[in-house]
């Protein structure tokens, strides 16, 4: 068990590394990014079908940011470019979502929402086109 104490705590500090400002943020950013995997596993098993919730572009815009900052201060480009575009389909894909989630349409008889495109309620098969017709 020594041995893991010792790797853990390399001369005297905790994973060898000197902790300031700077690591402490290039750790969170690659917490925030490790973490967004287990969200969208957590998600998928609930569901039990693939899902990919908005938290997970969320964390993944968070913590590509972190670390992106960390690469610029670091003035290490295998890190800037790893992280530099990353945010493109990240924002790209939360627009989408927003996009969507406001064509929704919210059922009369049961209260459920379905996609903007859908002619029945998912849920109690209800007409929601006449909802989208009366501007509902
Ligand atoms: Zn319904």
């Amino acid at each position: 068990m020594s041995w893991l104490l010792s790797t853990v705590t390399n001369d005297g500090k905790l994973l060898g590394a000197d902790w300031d400002a700077w690591v402490m943020l290039g750790w969170a950013g690659n917490v925030l990014f490790t973490s967004r995997i287990f969200v969208q596993w957590w998600a998928t098993e609930r569901k039990k079908h693939v899902v990919v919730p908005t938290a997970f572009w969320w964390l993944s815009m968070g913590g590509s940011g972190c670390l992106l900052v960390y690469g610029v201060h670091r003035r290490d480009l295998v890190f800037v470019f790893a992280y530099v575009f990353t945010w493109i389909p990240y924002i790209r894909n939360l627009l989408i979502h927003h996009r969507m989630k406001r064509a929704e349409v919210q059922c009369a008889a049961c209260q459920k929402f379905s996609p903007g495109t859908a002619r029945f309620c998912a849920n109690c098969g209800a007409n929601v086109e006449l909802l989208r017709e009366a501007g509902q």
